[in-house]
């Protein structure tokens, strides 16, 4: 069975979508089988990878008129898949409101799709939202991006009462698998600050910093990720190193699924 990871921090603009898309690819290319689920109504890792929602989106999917496995397309990267997200999923986070079972729709559309994959990685938006506990609910690990900027653990507090909640009343084994720094530059006093900051309150981060680079940034204006758009940049080399680590955490061979 597969393993589920949702990327959550309710900050915006902190890597979430960028770490998600670059580990999934770099999962991939070690033979690991993926699924990339967007569950952002901006779409971001849907358009990073170079896709669009031909077959429906996570948003037919939620609402029930449409199999998970249905709506599944492929991308560049032979065994990276991509349920994708479309601006429409903003109306299912309001629209679920008033349904039974809203905190446990996704859990229940990935049930039909969890044995073609080794990894699911969800990319949540940045909200403690219905679509975010949605996220929660389905996953058996979260992993925290979080910007080493000042303020960088403001809202943490939040999220992990969040992440609480659900384990007590929705999904008892769900675990924090890490805190991933993004966005780090070694050369500030600050980027380390906060680099040290983070590391203090979460035993769980992450080894791997991952740097501010240019070509992270202009990786999703290809619709490629960093692995094919420029495979030897730092942020390309930080991302392969992390993907390491989070196997080795998982127990996930490297090369060859399970
Ligand atoms: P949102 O909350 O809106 O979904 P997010 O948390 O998913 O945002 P990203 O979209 O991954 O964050 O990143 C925000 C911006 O920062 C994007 O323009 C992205 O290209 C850029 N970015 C992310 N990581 C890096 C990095 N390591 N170096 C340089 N730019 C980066
Ligand atoms: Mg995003």
């Amino acid at each position: 069975m597969s393993v589920v990871i949702a990327f959550a921090n309710q900050k915006g603009g902190v890597g979430k979508t960028t770490t998600t898309v670059s580990v999934a690819a770099g999962a991939a290319e070690r033979g690991v089988r993926v699924l990339l689920v967007d569950a952002d109504p901006q779409a971001n890792s849907t358009s990073a990878l170079g896709c669009r929602p031909d077959g429906g989106s996570l948003y037919e999917v939620l609402a029930g008129r449409r199999r998970g496995a249905d709506a599944v397309v492929a991308t560049a990267s032979p065994l990276l898949s991509l349920l994708p997200a479309s601006g429409d999923l903003a109306g299912a986070a309001v629209e679920l409101v008033a349904q039974t079972s809203r905190e446990h729709r996704l859990r229940l559309a990935l049930e039909g799709v969890r044995a073609d994959y080794d990894l699911i990685l969800i990319d949540c938006p940045p909200s403690l939202g219905l679509l975010t506990v949605n996220a929660l609910v389905a996953a058996d690990q979260v992993i925290v991006p979080v910007q080493c900027e000042y303020l960088a653990l403001e809202g943490l507090g939040q999220l992990a009462r969040t992440i609480e909640l659900v384990r007590a009343n929705l999904n008892p084994g769900l675990e924090l698998l890490g805190v991933v720094l993004t966005m780090f530059d070694a050369r500030t006093k600050l980027g380390r600050q906060v680099q040290q900051e983070v590391r203090r309150h979460f035993d769980s981060t992450f080894e791997t910093a991952i740097p501010r680079s240019v070509r992270l940034a202009e990786a999703p204006s290809h619709g490629q990720p960093i692995q094919i758009y420029d495979r030897r940049s730092p942020g390309a080399l930080a991302y392969e190193s992390l993907v390491d680590e989070l196997l080795g955490r998982l127990r996930l061979p490297r090369g060859g699924g399970r």
